[in-house]
């Protein structure tokens, strides 16, 4: 700022002008202040730009700190994506969540995987950015964004030779940004359904529109790449809705695409909750198959990990709170015990062991962060009670969201501390001390 203020005193004095720079920048909104002032130092240009969006004027959301910061580098990596993202009319009058995502995901195609085409990539987000599909952002265009920006990080060549396909050069509408939603994992995970999903022959869609409380209108499809009428549906609608109801915040988005294919995230894998959209092997999408019966668990259990996700977060926490929700969904469905369905984890004797060891992927100590996680939940739920566990569940939520200044654990990454903490917060003595017993019971000595 000081800089700023000695070299350009005009941009310096626009900045301060601003109501929540003038009355001091708070820890919310540090991020967009720096952005700023990087902006106003090295691109005058975009930061007039940006000066003028009365959204920057008044208060700063954290999604229109996404938009400020990506805009800002993208002023250094793709000035002219820059100048195109900032005459988009809805960067006009506010940056809801799924417009911050398309700025984001957009930004981060730019960065090329292969740097002889970074221009050429640059060139193709210019077209991406004026597709129909963008005129106004929905939740599946946004998450189209995210998926070809996947798709480019995979590689640069099969990024542009895919969007000179005939589908999408032409330029991707609303109708095709849900399927584009499948394609960046699916290009990874099993490359001979990308041309088959372009194609659309063969390619079945069912949707429905729910309302939910929290989230709004919701739009649900199953796709699938062969004709099937069964209950999946309204497996997937119960699934979404008991989590969404239970967690008591909306839903990281308004389309959840669950898709039947091979490409889940390893061989053996049953299921994937790729944030853009699921995919589940073919068979539970089949009534004749033995693990038909499973599939309500199995997507409530994949539902559950738009809530609980993040590489960040141990892996306990992402696979048991998933499970958790996945319990309570068929407890409300079925009557189904609220009980583990992991089978017993042999190797360890509690979480610390399991978090000191690392074990990989795929292996049966692996299998461990499910067990454990699990039964760790489905304990503190049952000593607690619904209301009281839900609180904490709920306030561990948010602490992955925004980390939570009045707690003495380090960021967003969930770990044991922030557990701790959501737990016993405002607890009375005897709930802290139920807490305290689950997780000696579980997590084992606490550091
Ligand atoms: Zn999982």
């Amino acid at each position: 700022m000081a800089w700023l203020e000695q070299n350009k005193p005009a941009l310096a004095n626009q900045l301060k002008a601003l109501p929540w720079v003038s009355d001091g920048v708070d820890d919310s909104e540090r991020e967009a202040a720096e952005a700023l002032i990087e902006a106003a130092v090295w691109y005058p240009v975009s930061f007039s730009a940006l000066l003028e969006k009365p959204w920057v004027g008044d208060s700063i959301t954290q999604h229109e700190t996404t938009a400020i910061r990506r805009i800002r580098w993208a002023a250094k990596d793709a000035p002219e994506l820059a100048q195109e993202i900032l005459q988009k009319s809805w960067v006009q009058d506010g940056i809801a969540r799924d417009e911050a995502a398309v700025i984001y995901y957009l930004y981060w195609t730019v960065r090329a995987e292969d740097e002889t085409l970074q221009q050429a990539v640059v060139e193709k987000a210019i077209e991406i950015l004026a597709m129909p599909f963008l005129d106004t952002v929905e939740s599946p265009d946004a998450l189209a964004v995210r998926s070809l920006e996947r798709f480019e990080d995979a590689g640069s060549e099969a990024f542009l030779e895919l969007m000179s396909h005939p589908t999408l050069g032409d330029g991707i509408t609303d109708e095709e940004a849900k399927t584009v939603v499948l394609l960046g994992a699916t290009n990874e995970k099993k490359p001979e359904s990308v041309p088959v999903l372009l194609d659309g022959n063969g390619v079945y869609r069912e949707e429905r529109t729910i309302d939910l409380p929290y989230s709004g209108e919701t739009l649900l499809a199953v796709i699938r790449l062969r004709n099937r009428v069964n209950d999946n549906m309204n497996r997937l609608e119960h699934a979404v809705r008991s989590a969404e109801g239970f967690m008591g915040e909306s839903l990281t988005t308004n389309y959840v695409a669950w898709y039947f294919d091979e490409a889940t995230s390893s061989p053996t894998t049953p299921g994937t909750n790729y944030q853009a959209h699921i995919t589940s092997k073919p068979y539970f999408d089949d009534p004749n198959d033995d693990r038909w019966s499973n599939t309500p668990l199995h997507i409530a259990h994949e539902v559950g990990h738009y809530y609980w996700t993040g590489s960040s977060n141990q892996r306990w926490i992402r696979e048991g709170g998933a499970d958790l929700l996945a319990y309570l969904s068929e407890n409300d469905r079925s009557g189904r015990p609220i009980e583990s369905h992991r089978s017993e984890c042999t190797f360890f004797d509690n979480i610390s062991e399991l978090e000191a060891a690392d074990p990989e992927r795929g292996t049966d100590q692996y299998r461990c962060y499910y067990a454990l996680g699990s039964r760790l939940f489905v304990d503190l739920y049952h000593s607690l009670g619904a209301d009281t566990f839900e609180q904490g569940f709920r306030s561990l939520y948010l602490k992955r969201l925004q980390d939570d200044p009045y707690d003495d654990c380090e960021g967003t990454g969930l770990g044991i501390c922030h557990v701790e903490a959501a737990f016993r917060a405002g607890a009375s003595d005897d709930v802290a001390g139920r807490v305290d017993e689950v997780l000696d019971r579980w997590y084992g000595p606490r550091p």
